[in-house]
């Protein structure tokens, strides 16, 4: 609870209309959907920030973290709020700030091309100024909420998806950032060029570090030319393996913008998302399919399409080999994307108190070793009697093994907290990641040490508390994980 003198602080900071502490916005904003599981049975679980901010410019993001320094409170910077390990989620209480409102475009310069933004700006709505000026540009670094995230959100996770097996991640398009450190101090860092190497690396420092070292308020972001022409390879297999060992002779063969793999409940949700557009699109049921996007002008993409379907119908494994282009092309990408969503659509247990595990949902692994992954994990589904579902950018060994648990009693938790736990720690064994794309926030927070060792985790710790010595900034993310909260991991110190 605020007292009131801080609230009225506050409320002369940003205006009485853009400060909220209404019971149902902090619960919604209090909230993902594994905490609300989790709280089902835990009453512990009840997470609540005591305000949301809604604040329109620099000076009062400064204003703010400087009243939040002398009042001891905590600060949680927020996009979209569409992040998978609950980075946004008020750990300790707090302020919530929203960027809703510093969502400007400032300047598009087509010399250098890059366009400097407000956080809250959406990358659909900067993606579609992009593609109206001349002959169109992009900043092709898009995740799967791409329709709905904020470029702050994206800065602060590092987030990417299908195409960064040509195209990298977020930091790949950040060239400059103003901040306001958790000192209070601004900052800026980056230049307006692509190459610098003088000095130590604070900007991809500060990219990916989730709100817990500085709030982003402005960002400069380098854009591509968009190319003329996209079309897609897909083609169905009798398994997962299969799939995978072909998409490792494409990539022999050339360097796709994506190289996607949907298993068979992916592609239901596909073609329920599909259904309800016109023309009509059905794609052809399979234990797994590949998607193989091609950029580039209309004779390299057509030449592309042709060496790879080429190279798929020659493989005896595969089937149904197509080229999609066109509108075609454009909704089998949309509905890639809206997969998630209409896959919980079509599942009853999901839309319930199910939840994701959400370690499970994002590792990377070296290639080789995807099929690996993919079989332990069908094990552990099969052992414990789950649906499972299987998809992933195998570009970059990164794989999405999404499972949906009803939580309905503390056993379930303990389920799900030994088959998470063993997950993490195989793919950690193989050489991977716990999460290639969506980030750490708090669910995935412990399991860090054992992929970077207590040392760097230690050293994560110091520079923390460089950039924000009071710990006001999104705390218990990353390397600071509330231990209590993260209770229903029964081997918390183990792991
Ligand atoms: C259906 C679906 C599909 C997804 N697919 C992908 C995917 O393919 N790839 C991927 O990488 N992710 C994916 N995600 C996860 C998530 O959408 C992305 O990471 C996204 O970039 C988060 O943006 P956001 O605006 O929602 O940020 P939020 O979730 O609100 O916040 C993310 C982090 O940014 C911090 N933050 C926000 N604004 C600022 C600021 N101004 N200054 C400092 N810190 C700030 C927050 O504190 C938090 O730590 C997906 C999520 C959903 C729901």
């Amino acid at each position: 609870m605020l007292d009131n003198s801080v609230k009225s602080k506050l409320k002369s900071i940003v205006g009485e209309k853009y400060i909220t502490d209404d019971p149902v916005e902090i619960y919604c904003y209090s909230h993902d959907s594994f905490s609300r599981a989790l709280s089902w049975v835990k009453e512990d679980y009840e997470l609540k920030a005591d305000m949301v901010i809604k604040p329109q410019n620099a000076d009062q993001v400064k204003e703010i973290v400087d009243l939040a320094n002398a009042e001891h409170l905590k600060i949680v910077p927020r996009g979209a709020g569409t992040s998978f390990g609950g980075q946004f989620l008020p750990i300790e209480g707090g302020l919530i700030l929203d960027f809703t409102r510093m969502n400007k475009i400032l300047e598009i310069n087509t010399d250098d091309n890059y366009a400097v933004v407000e956080p809250g700006v959406l990358y659909i709505d900067l993606g579609k100024r992009l593609r109206n000026i001349g002959k169109g540009y992009w900043i092709p670094c898009n995740p799967g909420s791409a329709d709905v995230c904020t470029i702050g959100g994206m800065i602060a996770n590092d987030a990417s998806g299908e195409s960064v097996i040509k195209y990298g991640t977020t930091k790949d398009y950040v060239l400059n950032l103003k901040a306001i450190l958790g000192t209070g101090q601004n900052l800026q860092f980056g230049r307006l060029v692509k190459k610098s190497v003088s000095g130590l690396d604070l900007l991809n420092l500060f990219v990916g570090s989730e709100g817990t070292l500085g709030i982003i308020t402005e960002a400069t972001l380098q854009f591509l030319a968009l190319p003329e022409s996209f079309k897609t390879v897909i083609a169905s297999f009798d398994s997962i393996e299969m799939a995978v060992n072909s998409a490792k002779k494409i990539k022999e063969l050339l360097t796709p913008m994506s190289l996607e793999l949907v298993d068979r409940i992916t592609l239901m949700g596909m073609n329920a998302y599909l259904a309800r557009l016109i023309p009509k699109i059905t794609l052809k049921n399979a234990e797994a399919t590949l998607l193989i996007r091609l950029d580039g002008n209309n004779e390299i993409t057509s030449t592309q399409a042709n060496k790879v379907s080429e190279l798929l119908l020659q493989d005896e494994s595969s089937s149904n080999t197509e080229i999609f282009e066109g509108v075609k092309h454009e909704y089998l990408w949309n509905a890639r994307n809206g997969a998630g969503p209409a896959i919980g659509r079509l599942s009853p247990s999901v839309q319930n108190v199910g939840t994701y595990l959400p370690a499970s949902l994002d590792f990377s692994v070296p290639f080789s070793k995807i099929n690996e992954l993919m079989q332990k994990y069908g094990k552990i589904m099969e052992a414990n009697k789950l649906g499972s579902i299987r998809m992933g950018h195998l570009g970059d060994g990164n794989v999405h093994l999404i499972c949906s648990i009803p939580i309905i009693s503390n056993d379930d938790i303990k389920k799900l907290s030994s088959i998470q736990t063993e997950l993490v720690k195989f793919a950690i064994s193989l050489g991977g990641s716990v999460t290639a794309e969506h980030g750490c926030g708090v669910w995935k927070a412990p399991y860090l040490p054992l992929e970077h060792g207590t040392d760097a985790i230690d050293i994560m710790r110091k520079i923390k508390k460089i950039f924000d010595p009071n710990n006001i900034l999104n705390p218990g993310k990353l390397y600071s994980f509330p231990k209590k909260l993260l209770n229903f991991l029964d081997n918390l110190e183990d792991v």
